[in-house]
């Protein structure tokens, strides 16, 4: 036997119990299915509860759901950890930075000034580099 949970076309519940989910739908189809309270046969299949269940259930490594605000202070926190740790080559940083992308010399971490258009070339030239939001303290921004 299995158990469906029930509902008539006037909200009532009630369970059905069948022999099996084709006696169901047979039942279903010939309109034996019928809401023992008012008689309707215009009635639906709920969810079972375990498949209610399974599918409220959130994976259990789902990270929580953090808000714009925290996410934008991880960035900018991330930034300052960045920027800390950059070497600071001042004017020299668009020289630098192509000599690193042509690997005349090691990766390193760097910061400093470049003009608009060095920055543009950098960026076409295909070398990641990161103007500086307004706000973060350092000597990065671009002129
Ligand atoms: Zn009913």
């Amino acid at each position: 036997m299995i158990v469906f949970n029930m509902r008539c076309s006037a909200q009532h519940l009630f369970e059905g119990w069948f022999r099996s989910q084709e006696d169901y739908l047979s039942q279903r189809e010939r309109e034996l299915v019928a809401c023992p309270a008012c008689g309707s046969s215009s009635v639906e299949r709920l969810l079972s509860a375990p498949r209610l269940n399974l599918a409220a259930a959130a994976p259990a490594d789902a990270p929580p759901p953090a808000g714009a605000e925290v996410a934008a202070a991880e960035r900018l926190r991330g930034l300052r950890a960045l920027l800390a740790r950059a070497e600071d080559v001042g004017e020299n940083f668009a020289e630098e930075a192509r000599r690193m992308h042509y690997e005349e010399i090691p990766a390193r971490s760097i910061r400093g000034q470049a003009s608009a258009r060095e920055f543009v070339e950098l960026v076409e030239e295909g070398i990641t580099a990161l103007p500086l939001p307004p706000g973060v303290p350092g000597e990065g921004e671009l002129n």
